[in-house]
């Protein structure tokens, strides 16, 4: 009969419409922002870098390898590696810049770190009025505690500690095996008693 498709389609629509306020899994629309949406643990906007430990600086995990920098496709990391007082470069950076006027998200950074160090953030509410000095991030502003990677990634956070430990039980294995096998320093021998 002429019209019955309409009439079934309005009913669905009404059927879907009362149906959700029964079940809130049907309710889609999220009353942003005074609603918080729930981010699925996968869910990535920025990097971050990850320090252990108390000091943001000193414990960051970023051995400045430059990895992240060089694989970066629209090249937004900007990295120095820091140097002692002799002029020595360390196993850490500097300056540790993020562009995220310019990163698009692609987690290339974090899957190409041998160090566990750089990951995906969840935060993305990063709208400013200066899209130079606002969203050029420095590594203060990247550091954030193993315990917020926790919070955010717990399954891929715990996974990671798990995999560092047992790297960290290995290298103390080597270690010990190597101390165990090192050749004995020779004694000296006693110099010869003055001639009578
Ligand atoms: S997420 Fe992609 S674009 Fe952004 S810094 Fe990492 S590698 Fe570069
Ligand atoms: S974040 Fe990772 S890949 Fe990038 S410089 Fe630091 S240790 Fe290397």
């Amino acid at each position: 009969m002429f019209g019955t498709g309409i009439l079934k389609g309005l009913y669905i629509t009404a059927k879907n419409l009362v149906g959700s306020y029964h079940d809130p899994e049907r309710l889609t629309t999220e009353q942003y922002p005074e609603e918080r949406p729930k981010l699925p643990e996968n869910f990535r906007s920025f990097p971050f870098l990850v320090f252990d430990g108390e000091n943001a600086i000193d414990g960051l995990r970023c051995t400045a390898c430059k990895m992240c920098e060089k694989e970066c496709p629209p090249q937004c990391i900007y990295i120095v590696a820091d140097r002692d007082e002799n002029g020595k470069l360390m196993k850490r950076p500097k300056v540790f810049d993020i562009d995220i006027s310019v990163c698009m998200g692609c987690q290339i950074c974090a899957e190409v770190c041998p160090f566990e160090s750089i990951k995906m953030d969840h935060h993305f509410e990063v709208a400013t009025d200066n899209r130079f000095e606002k969203l050029l991030l420095h590594r203060e502003d990247l550091a954030k505690p193993n315990s917020y990677y926790h919070s955010i990634r717990p399954t891929e956070a715990a996974a990671v500690d798990a995999q560092l430990a047992e790297e960290k039980r290995k290298a103390e294995e080597r270690a010990a095996a190597r101390a165990a096998t090192a050749k004995p320093v020779p004694a000296t021998p006693p110099s010869n008693p003055p001639a009578a």
